[in-house]
């Protein structure tokens, strides 16, 4: 991503961040690297040109179907472990 240095209005190198906005996703731009720290600079420039509209809905798709995958591995991860636990309890109580 990064081509030149760039600097905030602190003399700090910016930081290279990618946002996940409906209306931006995955593009990216720099940022002051004291962002949510007491004090900062509020620089903020794009790296990535504007997306196109097409991009924007295929990308934000894309994103969803990720959010959606990894709920469902969790879920999957939760089923297992209290598979795991029920067969414990039934190993120990026919002990
Ligand atoms: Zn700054």
């Amino acid at each position: 991503m990064e081509v030149g240095i760039t600097i905030c209005r602190c003399g700090l190198k910016a930081k290279a961040v990618v946002s996940w906005t409906d209306d931006n996703p995955g593009r990216r731009f720099y940022g002051c690297k004291n962002y949510g720290k007491e004090s900062h600079c509020r620089f903020f420039a794009w790296y990535d040109a504007p997306l196109t509209p097409r991009a924007r809905v295929f990308i934000f798709g894309l994103s969803r179907k990720v959010k959606k995958m990894e709920r469902a591995k969790m879920i999957e991860r939760i089923c297992w472990l209290c598979l795991l636990i029920f067969s414990m309890v039934i190993v120990w109580v026919m002990k």
